[in-house]
Order: structure tokens, then sequence, then C-alpha cells
């Protein structure tokens, strides 16, 4: 396995590497290494562009238990996704 920092996960703090997508023929890597790291970025990306509530202390915390959660699974796919469409 490659030890090139690029080829890591793109959620700042996961060193997992990305999980394999089917495009078609091809089996390519994504962005990130699970569903829950991409939804964790989506989240954040979500809740920094959010207006400031008295909710917003509470959300960055549970942000942040989410964040220690994920840093510490063994493998990608301990926790699984975290938002549903
Ligand atoms: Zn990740």
């Amino acid at each position: 396995m490659s030890a090139d920092p690029n080829d890591a996960c793109a959620r700042d703090g996961c060193t997992f590497f990305p999980m394999l997508v089917p495009v078609g023929d091809w089996i390519l890597p994504a962005a990130h290494c699970s569903h829950a790291c991409a939804d964790y970025v989506w989240l954040e990306r979500t809740l920094a562009a959010a207006p400031r509530t008295n909710a917003t202390p509470d959300a960055l915390e549970a942000m942040e238990e989410l964040r220690q959660l994920l840093d510490e699974r063994q493998a990608p796919t301990d926790v699984g996704p975290l938002v549903e469409f």
C-alpha cells in the first residue's frame, strides 16, 4: 500500500484510504474512505454556511463528538452513513 498522504481520505485527520466506487466499467477511488467521512465533511460545510443561532454551540459540540468517533475507528466502515437522504 502506498504511504503517499495525497492518497488518504479527504477528511482532515483521517488516515484511511478512499473507498473504491464502481463507475461504469471502472473502479475508481472516491474522495473519502467511507460514507461516514463524506457525510461528516458535508455536515461541517453545511454548519459553517448556516447562520449562527442558539443551537450552533450544541451542533459544534456534536460535530466534535462525531469527529472523535470517526478518529477512533479501526476500519472505515465501523461507522455507517451519518446522513439519510
Ligand atoms: Zn475518512
